[in-house]
């Protein structure tokens, strides 16, 4: 049995690692499991490397590997070590170190620990298909090949893979998981591992040993998908006579019916959530941090020292962790709500292209506006649904509005006095003199009505809705124009004298 540290306080000097498949754009599992780790370096002032997993040469696409730092990089997870930042113990790309793979595979080749198997590929996936197939489990040890066997097969052109003979074991391996404790797999359901393909490049689990151990990793935190995986390791570890990192694995990510979160489920992509949707960097932050892990202070909405200062892998949940984007909505709207107009302005910009902003409104004015229609923003991409009412002359009311608020006896009754007595001598050329016109149309024209109905009939005329922004600020940022041409338009059609 293999014995690792159980405790959770490193013993060694704490060197982390993401290291992404550039296969996909940075997807929300990577971009948590890149939080972990930099949290978990920063908490105890240890090392962030990036590491670019690139050995999957038909899939890896440079502009996934670009789209992968971008999103890092947004969310603000700079690593300290990496492919483009450098470090002492680079290269950081997998496809620039097969010299050291090659070099390492040789060594177990040397010892009588590995071989070279000139099986093809496609003998090897039909004997786990037949496997499969008569539910039996594939363990995959071929009988070693005599000398003259091999020389054959080289004659023949067939490249050999290099393989790992799994070493034979009478005690289960034990993984001593940070996160989940003890897991232990017996020996013989393993079969032997490739190190180096029939084309020369390295298999993912070694090249991962070989790079975990010379990039000095301490502790592996890595998705609960790859915890087959670490048996396997940590028999390469021990065959090379290297200490091993510590390993956490954590809970999958689950859509809200618990199957894994996938992309049927709505943007699994973090550039959807960011960039398109609007969700500030901070705001998912804070929402992947609590995906699996929970401050020991019970607290929901934390800076990033905060949660740098409080992160543990102590209280990293087993289970899957549900991504609730309700939640996710209702901290980012708390995180808008912090900002200042100001702050919020560059924010918005790129979604409001469409709109003749510069033209419409003084940057006073703007700032105005978008401090009234902050409060209620989930997004940062709603804002163009929310400010659209504040251009043009006109106002699409939906036919709903029609029906339950201004075709009403009561709705009829309210326009007809505001059109009648309250128009005409409308102020709201000042945020002042409009509240003060408000308050006369509730409390003195209107005041047998409620001022919800009173409300309600003005908000549907004037903005095409019956809840938003604050509507003293509203009507004085329309203008006496745009109210009155509003009003008389919504009078018009329900027939009043206007
Ligand atoms: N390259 C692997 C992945 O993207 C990660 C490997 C690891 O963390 O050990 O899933």
């Amino acid at each position: 049995m293999m014995m690792m540290t159980t405790s959770t306080r490193p013993s060694r000097p704490v060197r982390v690692r993401i290291a992404p498949s550039p296969t996909g754009n940075l997807h929300v599992g990577t971009a948590r499991t890149a939080l972990f780790n930099y949290l978990f370096a920063k908490h105890h002032g240890g090392t962030f490397v990036l590491r670019v997993e690139d050995t999957d040469l038909e899939r890896s696409k440079p502009e996934f590997t670009q789209n992968i730092f971008d999103g890092l990089r947004a969310l603000g997870l700079q690593w300290d070590e990496g492919p483009d930042v450098g470090g002492p113990y680079g290269p950081y790309t997998q496809t620039e170190r097969l010299e050291r793979y090659k070099e390492v595979a040789h060594q177990l080749l040397a010892q009588g620990l590995a071989y070279w198997d000139y099986t093809s590929p496609d003998t090897v996936d039909a004997l786990r298909a037949k496997a499969t197939e008569a539910k039996q489990p594939f363990v995959y040890r071929p009988a070693p090949l005599s000398e003259a066997q091999q020389a054959e097969a080289k004659a023949a052109g067939i490249q050999p893979s290099l393989r790992f003979r799994i070493p034979p074991h009478s005690q289960p391996i034990v993984v001593h998981d940070l996160v989940r404790g003890d897991v232990s797999v017996e020996a013989d359901t393993l079969g032997d591992l490739v190190l180096l393909k029939s084309d020369g490049t390295a298999a993912y689990n070694f090249a991962v040993v070989v790079d975990d151990a010379d990039m000095h990793i301490s502790h592996v935190i890595r998705g609960e998908d790859h915890l087959p995986n670490t048996p396997k390791q940590l028999l390469l570890y021990q065959a090379l006579g290297w200490e091993p990192p510590a390993f956490a694995h954590l809970g999958m990510i689950l859509a809200p019916d618990r199957s894994k979160l996938s992309k049927r489920h709505g943007a699994t992509a973090v550039a959807e959530f960011v960039e398109h949707q609007g969700y500030l960097p901070h705001a998912f932050i804070n929402f992947l941090a609590l995906l699996g892990w929970s401050s020991p202070a019970g607290d929901e909405l934390m800076s990033l020292e905060t949660l740098i200062e409080q992160f543990g892998l102590e209280r990293i949940a087993h289970g899957g962790a549900i991504f609730d984007v309700d939640k996710l909505k209702w901290m980012n709207s708390h995180y808008i709500r912090q900002l200042s107009p100001e702050a919020l302005a560059p924010l918005v910009a790129p979604y409001l292209q469409a709109y003749p902003i510069k033209a419409t409104y003084t940057p006073q004015q703007w700032c105005l506006l978008l401090e009234a229609v902050q409060e209620p923003l989930t997004t940062l991409s709603q804002i163009t649904e929310d400010v659209a009412y504040f251009f043009g002359d006109t106002v699409a009311v939906p036919d709903a509005l029609w029906s339950e608020v201004l075709e009403t006896d009561e709705g009829r009754a309210v326009l007809t006095v505001m059109l009648a007595d309250w128009l005409p001598a409308l102020d709201v050329s000042t945020l002042e003199a409009t509240a003060a016109s408000l308050k006369h149309l509730t409390k003195t024209l209107l005041k047998d009505y409620k001022t919800k109905t009173v409300m309600w009939t003005l908000r549907a005329c004037t903005t095409g809705r019956v809840q938003g922004a604050d509507l003293s600020k509203t009507l004085h940022l329309l203008g006496l124009n745009r109210v009155t041409l509003r009003l008389k338009a919504a009078g018009q059609r329900l027939g009043i004298a206007v």
